[in-house]
């Protein structure tokens, strides 16, 4: 079969002939997926660029890549949960189902966390082998090019629903593929403005189609003074998505104070802010995000999608065909896109 590797280690990927696994290659509770839709992550531009964070987790030869939708061709002898013939997406943090947070409702932060593609061979290949914990069939209304992002979409359900946005004010700092879901997260919660930061003209532009009431260049503007032109109060939640030092700080200048503050965003590093005055003393609530929560989160990114009360429509900006996927990631490099989707039908 066809998959996209990191041979060794250094920068680039390869597409490669390996050989397709089939059911002696399965363990008890193990599936074997055929990838029909495949996107193209954040986390997966970094294993191609080789950045710092590649070289100390990722070992080589690896097949890459977590987002997927694909369907079930063959189970292990102790697989119930899904069927041959199943669609199915997966969650990419596989748990270990037995450590302290396992067993304590908190799966998302298990202590023996494994990554779909970081720590196992990914979904970027005809067929993929994964466990039968971390899949979810997803209800047949939703398109194969959607059900393959709703693990990012999953992401900006998990940030934005750590408390209730009725008739809040919300500030989205960062309009990449997960900030542009966010906003018609919000509003579909009913938040009553949701305000973007962003400084990328093409990602603005999608902010303005995915619904924002607002959108500020802080490039251009001081978001803090914009802000507080617009609100006197400021907003009441600040869900921060760019893992930009500069956007967190000034979005935390822009929560009132009580307010509350959910971080999806990576800064890749410590950062350098004001914890006393800006957060401490003006008693805020800061939430930490980190991937969906097994399965809430999948159950309302389901239904999201099924009643069509969100639109990635204008998220999914590129379907392309798997050959192509050096178009993808060069698309994912320069920023000109939403989320690239690779069709492997
Ligand atoms: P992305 O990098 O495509 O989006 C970030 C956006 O922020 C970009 O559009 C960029 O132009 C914008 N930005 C940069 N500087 C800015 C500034 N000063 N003000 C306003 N906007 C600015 O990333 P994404 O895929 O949408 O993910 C969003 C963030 O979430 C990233 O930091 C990513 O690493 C992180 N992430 C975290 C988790 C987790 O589990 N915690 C999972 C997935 C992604
Ligand atoms: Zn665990």
């Amino acid at each position: 079969m066809k998959a996209i590797m990191k041979e060794k280690a250094g920068p680039g990927l390869v597409l490669k002939e390996v050989k397709k696994p089939d059911v002696n290659d399965l363990g008890p509770r193990d599936v074997l997926v055929k990838v029909r839709r495949a996107s193209i992550c954040g986390t997966d531009v970094h294993i191609y660029k080789w950045d710092e964070w590649s070289q100390s987790r990722i070992i080589p030869p690896l097949i890459t890549g977590h987002e997927m939708a694909g369907e079930v061709v063959a189970v292990g002898s102790a697989v119930t949960r899904v069927s041959i013939g199943d669609l199915v997406a997966a969650e990419t943090h596989i748990p270990c189902e037995s450590c302290y947070q396992c067993k304590t409702g908190r799966m998302h932060v298990c202590k023996n966390l494994k990554i779909l593609g970081v720590d196992t061979n990914g979904v970027f290949a005809e067929y993929a082998i994964i466990p039968e914990s971390v899949l979810w069939r997803f209800s047949s209304e939703i398109p194969l090019d959607f059900a393959s992002v709703m693990e990012p979409f999953g992401n900006a359900i998990h940030t934005a629903a750590v408390t209730n946005l009725l008739g809040k004010n919300v500030l989205i700092t960062g309009a990449g593929p997960i900030g542009l879901m966010a906003i018609q997260i919000a509003k579909v919660a009913g938040a009553s403005t949701v305000i973007v930061s962003e400084v990328d003209p093409m990602r603005i532009k999608m902010a303005q189609e995915n619904g924002a009431d607002v959108i500020i260049n802080p490039a251009e503007k001081d978001l803090v003074k914009e802000v507080y032109k617009i609100l006197d109060d400021g907003v009441d939640v600040l869900l921060e998505m760019s893992g930009n030092r500069k956007a967190f700080e000034d979005g935390l200048k822009c929560v009132t104070m009580g307010g509350e503050v959910s971080v999806l965003g990576i800064f890749g590093g410590k950062i350098d802010i004001s914890f006393d005055s800006l957060i401490t003393m003006r008693g805020l609530t800061v939430y930490g995000i980190t991937g969906r929560r097994m399965f809430e989160t999948w159950r309302i990114a389901d239904e999201l999608l099924r009643a069509k009360k969100v639109d990635l429509s204008k998220v999914v900006t590129h379907i392309i065909p798997f050959e192509q996927w050096e178009k993808g990631f060069e698309l994912m490099l320069n920023k000109q896109c939403g989320k690239v989707v690779l069709n492997l039908d």
